[in-house]
């Protein structure tokens, strides 16, 4: 091996990156080779003056503590943002239903129906809270047949209003 292919190797030899065919040439070179010896003591010297530097970083003893707790932190921003934005869609949802229900005809006619839909429940549920079985059967028939003819109704609205618009 010439000195110019195995200077630019010191460093992955150095790390024991190279293949063993590899590292017995750069080791037989650097046997009778003075110039890469001596350029090959210059790194592994270099290298301990850097891992002695490294050791003598004084690392304060809070830090991991400090780094989770910045972690911690920056997860509950990023959650915090992310309920903003749920609690944000859910009350332009609301108001645009709430828009809706008040401007449009189809609007009006779902809350006059859910208030009546409502009452009927709420009516129902203070029925059979102060009558017996036969009462009980009797009023949900009604409820029944009520339901029925209010959808029966609705459809026949929304069908004449498809003719005049
Ligand atoms: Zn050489």
């Amino acid at each position: 091996m010439e000195c110019t292919a195995v200077e630019p190797r010191l460093s992955a030899y150095m790390d024991g990156e190279v293949a063993d065919a590899e590292r017995i040439e750069i080791e037989a070179h650097l046997t009778h080779c003075d110039g890469c010896a001596a350029v090959y003591h210059a790194l592994l010297h270099e290298a301990a003056a850097i891992r002695a530097d490294l050791l003598s970083v004084n690392v304060p003893s809070t830090m991991a503590e400090r780094v989770l707790q910045a972690i911690v932190e920056r997860h509950r921003t990023v959650q915090a943002k992310r309920l903003a934005v749920v609690y944000a869609v859910c009350v332009l949802a609301l108001v645009s239903a709430m828009v809706w229900t008040l401007t449009t005809a189809v609007g009006r006619f779902v809350h006059a129906s859910t208030r009546l839909f409502l009452a009927a429940l709420h009516s129902t549920v203070l029925f059979l809270s102060t009558s017996g079985a036969a009462w009980t059967i009797g009023v949900m028939v009604l409820c029944g047949v009520l339901a029925g003819l209010s959808i029966f109704g609705a459809v026949r609205i929304l069908r004449s209003s498809e003719v005049t618009a």
